[in-house]
Parts: C-alpha cells; sequence; structure tokens
C-alpha cells in the first residue's frame, strides 16, 4: 500500500482550506520515536500487560516493575516528525487541538500546547489514598505520598478505570465542531476515542501504517509512515 502524491496534495488543500481542524493520535505516532504500539506485530502486548486496574489494586509490585521498566526504556524518547508538524501547525493556526490516546508526552515535548490526553500521562503522578498529586518520579522511585504516605500511581487510565470525563467531553465538543478530523496511528479499537472522529460533519482523513476496520468510514486514507507523510503534506502547505 502506498499513498500517491495526489493524496498527500489533497489533504494539504483540505488542511488549508478547513476553519477547524482536529488530530487524533494513537500509539503509531510515537513508534518513530523508538515506542512500540500496542497492536503491531513487536506491540507491547505481545508481552505481558499490566496496564489494569485490579493488578494496580491486587499486585502492586507487578504493576510497579511493568511501569518502571516502560519508563527505563522509553521515558527518555524524543519526539519525531510527525509530532513536530503537528506542533508547527498548531503555531500556524491549521490544528485546533490535539486528541491523543498516548501517555508519553510526547506532543507536549514537540511544543504542542493544545493536547487532550485522554488516556493521561506518565509523566504525572497521584496518590492512591489521599489522591493528592505527587511528582512522577516519586512513583517511580517508589517514594511515598508526602502528605499520607500512601502509595503512588501514575495517572494514567488502566483498563478499568473511568476516563477523565471532562477531557473526554471536551474532546467530542472539538470533533463536533470540526471540519477536518485527522487520525494518526491508531489502530481505532479502543472505545471511546475510537468513536470520535465520527461525531464531525466534516471530513475525516486517516494516516496509518496498516488497515482498520473503520477504514470505510474516512474521506481519504493514507498508508505509511506517518513521520515521511505529514512531511510531504506539509511541503505542499507551503
Ligand atoms: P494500536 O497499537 O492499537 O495501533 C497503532 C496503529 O498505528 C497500528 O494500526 C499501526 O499500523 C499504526 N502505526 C504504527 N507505526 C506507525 C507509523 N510509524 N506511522 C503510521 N502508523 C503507524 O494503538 P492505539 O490505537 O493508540 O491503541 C493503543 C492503546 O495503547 C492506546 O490506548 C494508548 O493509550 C496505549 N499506548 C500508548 C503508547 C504511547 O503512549 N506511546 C504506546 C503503546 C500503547
Ligand atoms: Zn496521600
Amino acid at each position: 500500500m502506498l499513498t500517491s502524491s495526489h493524496d498527500k496534495e489533497r489533504l494539504a488543500s483540505w488542511i488549508k482550506g478547513a476553519k477547524s481542524m482536529v488530530v487524533l493520535t494513537g500509539a503509531g505516532i510515537s513508534t518513530e520515536s523508538g515506542i512500540p504500539d500496542f497492536r503491531s506485530k513487536n506491540g507491547l502486548y505481545q508481552k505481558q500487560n499490566a496496564f489494569y486496574r485490579s493488578i494496580l489494586e491486587n499486585e502492586y509490585d507487578r504493576f510497579y516493575g511493568f511501569c518502571k521498566d516502560l519508563f527505563g526504556k522509553y521515558g527518555d524518547s524524543q519526539p519525531n516528525a510527525a509530532h513536530e508538524i503537528m506542533a508547527k501547525w498548531e503555531d500556524e493556526s491549521y490544528v485546533s487541538a490535539v486528541i491523543t490516546q498516548n501517555i508519553d508526552g510526547l506532543h507536549q515535548k514537540a511544543g504542542s500546547r493544545n493536547v487532550l490526553e485522554l488516556h493521561g500521562t506518565m509523566n504525572r503522578a497521584s496518590c492512591m489514598d489521599c489522591g493528592k498529586p505527587a511528582p512522577a518520579r516519586d512513583f517511580y522511585e517508589k517514594i511515598g505520598c508526602q502528605y499520607c504516605g500512601g502509595r503512588l500511581r501514575p495517572d494514567i487510565v488502566l483498563f478499568g478505570d473511568q476516563l477523565p470525563e471532562d477531557i473526554l467531553k471536551r474532546s467530542f465538543q472539538y470533533c463536533q465542531e470540526a471540519d477536518l478530523v485527522l487520525v494518526i496511528g491508531s489502530s481505532l479499537i479502543v472505545s471511546p476515542a475510537c468513536d470520535l472522529p465520527f461525531h464531525s460533519r466534516g471530513k475525516k482523513v486517516l494516516i496509518n501504517k496498516d488497515e482498520v476496520d473503520k477504514k470505510n468510514m474516512f474521506d481519504l486514507l493514507l498508508y505509511g509512515s506517518a513521520g515521511d507523510i505529514l512531511k510531504d503534506v506539509d511541503n505542499f502547505i507551503e
């Protein structure tokens, strides 16, 4: 599957003409930063996934070990061209919001300001007992809550946790108001994120390596590496 330059040019002209473009990103936008996604061949699901509320509550040491291992491997990752272009497009007033399923903080590292983190972030933590915020570093160093001594957890949404209501509501609003929704690097399997693009009556575009089940619901499909495709699209905009 290859993407023609005609399709990239078409996306560039839609972006230039859009009043409000919203971007929804998944794990695929960060694979070029060295962070594996979940469902591809080398994805994180191939190893045992401990991102469950029940594991946090009943097997804290296992949960902690899984997080520490991931943070040790990927905590220093840097944004790639795709993250940087999203930040640039926000500066140029093409992007009104980036809604992300990722917990890696790379959009902010690249300079994006209006980022809605649907699944939280591994860069913040809070106390499991009193709920007060704590530096993420304290969680990874296994230091207890500075207020009550309780155990800390990273502020990521685990399977079994509720999504942050306010962020979800704002994400739906952004999509409803958008006349262009660009999805980058998501298999669109995890609910409710996978439904967000279809709340827009505007155009929907997917940039992804692999086909997704919802492919027929898009106006334009660009297959390949997010970084490479976005660099070309960006050149067509200028
Ligand atoms: P997913 O793993 O289900 O799907 C990722 C998709 O990205 C795949 O369809 C794959 O074809 C595509 N992809 C991979 N590399 C790409 C590239 N270079 N360019 C374009 N496309 C590429 O991911 P998902 O839909 O985001 O769902 C996974 C869940 O796991 C999310 O909820 C997310 O919170 C979490 N997760 C986050 C991270 C992270 O923060 N970086 C990493 C792994 C998983
Ligand atoms: Zn506490």
